[in-house]
């Protein structure tokens, strides 16, 4: 068959589904799952396929009940170089999406312990990091360097945010300097990756973690294997920049299925916590 014509109709009995029975098709296994059997497990298929979750769902899992703090909720980004189309796209995102940015930032409990957390979400586009962005991280940041806090980021993303040009790769430094203060004080940065986070923000904080943890097969790299292969001219190994090689080859500390990632979380921080200690 033809397969433009086979995507076609796969798409269009994809439509149907989700919009008559409410069935989601798991691109891993294609066993069809309904939204509410799928939210009942974390968004995680039986085949332990994890789909993306939004930056609150995040939140509202990992974090103690009502012990969300917001930091800098109304810092959003406007259009710095004047890009065309860019102010009504970040209109229509945030239409979409009900967030202003790219990233959540705040305090929160997780089994007690007080962290400082981002959270990106990749639904805006693409989670991708502008000034915003790297602004909020940054200012996060530091409010857990002052307030002797650790930090955790969960980060999606799929790079450095285009429209802003050369103001956005600063944003790569910027985020970093601020993690090596934070480090420099001796306090805790635990980076997880999610599916997919590339680019400007593999090559600033997320590599960063003094712990780094991720979602099983989460796609973590700079460039994408496409531009790889033709850049050296060889195909790749199976499984490249997949959390599972990333592992093996000594990238990642652990690979943490989203079930078991508020306990690992909440130990690791118990683990850290400095206070009490003489
Ligand atoms: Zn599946």
């Amino acid at each position: 068959m033809n397969p433009f014509k086979q995507k076609r109709e796969f798409l269009s009995a994809l439509k149907e589904l989700n919009t008559t029975e409410q069935l989601i098709i798991c691109p891993e296994c294609g066993q069809k799952l309904t939204k509410d059997q799928l939210s009942k497990n974390l968004y995680v298929c039986t085949c332990g396929h994890h789909y993306n979750v939004s930056a609150k769902y995040r939140l509202k899992t990992v974090l103690d009940p009502k012990s969300f703090r917001e930091i800098c909720g109304g810092l959003k980004g406007d259009n710095p170089l004047g890009f065309p189309e860019y102010e009504e796209k970040l209109t229509q995102q945030r239409k979409k999406t009900g967030l202003k940015e790219a990233v959540i930032t705040g305090t929160g409990k997780i089994e007690g312990t007080k962290t400082v957390i981002c959270v990106m979400d990749n639904r805006f586009m693409m989670g991708s990091m502008g000034m915003a962005v790297g602004e909020k991280i940054t200012r996060a940041c530091e409010y857990a360097t002052k307030n002797k806090l650790p930090l955790i980021i969960f980060c999606a993303s799929g790079g450095a945010r285009m429209q802003e040009g050369i103001l956005s790769l600063f944003q790569m430094a910027k985020t970093s300097a601020a993690v090596a203060r934070h480090g420099e004080e001796g306090l805790l940065y635990i980076s997880v990756l999610t599916h997919p986070t590339t680019g400007g923000v593999t090559a600033s904080f997320a590599s960063l973690g003094d712990i780094i943890l991720a979602e099983p097969k989460a796609l973590i790299g700079f460039a994408g294997p496409r531009v790889i292969e033709q850049t050296i001219g060889q195909s790749l190994p199976e499984g490249f920049q997949r959390s599972e090689y990333l592992m093996d080859h000594g990238f990642v500390d652990a690979i943490v299925p989203r079930s078991a990632m508020r306990e690992k979380l909440g130990l690791l921080l118990k683990l850290h916590d400095r206070r009490g200690r003489k």
